[in-house]
């Protein structure tokens, strides 16, 4: 028997099973998540106030997700988050209830500052709390948000086959020394950390921006590549990132950019990223 619920999980489909199990039971959800810099904090299903799928009816793509696995977070701030909640828990435990049914606090770690948003109210056409609720029961939710419950090494599967190479065959691709470029598009925080010395890098929001100093920085790696290559064909380029999700983001944007902004190149994306490189080609190589 539980009377107060907290979700201290990292993933979407978990979200929406605590969601539906609290609105189901009637017990007030108290939520909290960090992500870098940045946390928030708000009471679901609590006195009127809207559940979770009041604000999300439906998730979001599975690839525009982003948990601390992959994206970071400094552990201060889960830390700051954590207290936060188990206030909230405290407060609504011992009767004096919680002012966050209907807000929604927000800490910017970097500026050192919270907010505080109202959100919108319960919707009476909610699935699972409105007038005429469609979810009565638990569902699959992995199925419904078309990503794993999992907090950690959340497996992207965007390419075919064809468009990804192994670990090991990229570092037979060095060994034999044949011209290649390779980019790695983690955030410049990370690469500070440690990178291959022989990588280009370009984060994969600039990437995706277009920004023209990158776009032009890579026509001319991709150029110098070129020269380096006696048979004529397009330059291979092999994205690399962290543990290999952002790098198949990249291959994507990259295709697009191919033949048109950029000359015609064949990029591919390494599975398992940097992590995959530190656990099965240099045992030396940082691993965070
Ligand atoms: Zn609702």
């Amino acid at each position: 028997m539980y009377d107060i619920v907290a979700d201290c999980s990292d993933n979407v489909p978990t979200r929406y099973l605590v969601n539906d199990a609290c609105v189901l039971s009637g017990k007030p959800l108290v939520s909290a998540s960090a992500l870098r810099m940045e946390g928030q904090l708000t009471v679901y299903n609590y006195l009127g106030g809207p559940c979770y799928r009041c604000l999300y009816p439906v998730p979001p793509p599975a690839e525009t997700v982003t948990n601390c696995s992959d994206g970071g977070v400094l552990g201060v701030v889960p830390g700051i988050m954590g207290c936060l909640q188990a206030l909230e828990v405290l407060k609504i435990a011992s009767g004096q209830g919680s002012s966050c049914g209907q807000q929604l606090l927000m800490l910017d770690a970097q500026e050192a500052r919270f907010r505080l948003i109202r959100l919108r109210p319960r919707q009476a056409g909610c699935s699972v709390c409105g007038e005429n609720p469609t979810v009565t029961s638990l569902q699959d939710y992995e199925k419904f948000c078309g990503s794993a419950a999992t907090d950690k090494c959340r497996r992207l599967c965007l390419l075919s086959k064809e468009q990804r190479i192994s670990i090991q065959e990229y570092k037979e691709i060095v060994d034999g020394g044949s011209p290649h470029l390779l980019l790695d598009v983690r955030p410049l925080v990370e690469v500070d950390i440690c990178r291959l010395p022989f990588s280009l890098t370009i984060p994969l929001a600039s990437l995706e921006d277009r920004k023209p100093e990158h776009v032009r920085l890579l026509q001319n790696k991709i150029t110098e590549t070129k020269e380096q290559m006696k048979a004529e064909s397009h330059v291979p380029v092999y994205v690399i990132c962290k543990m290999g999700n952002d790098s198949q983001k990249a291959v994507q944007v990259l295709q697009q950019m191919s033949g048109s902004e950029l000359e015609c190149i064949t990029a591919k994306d390494i599975r398992g990223g940097l992590m995959a490189w530190a656990q099965k080609i240099d045992p030396s190589f940082p691993q965070y």
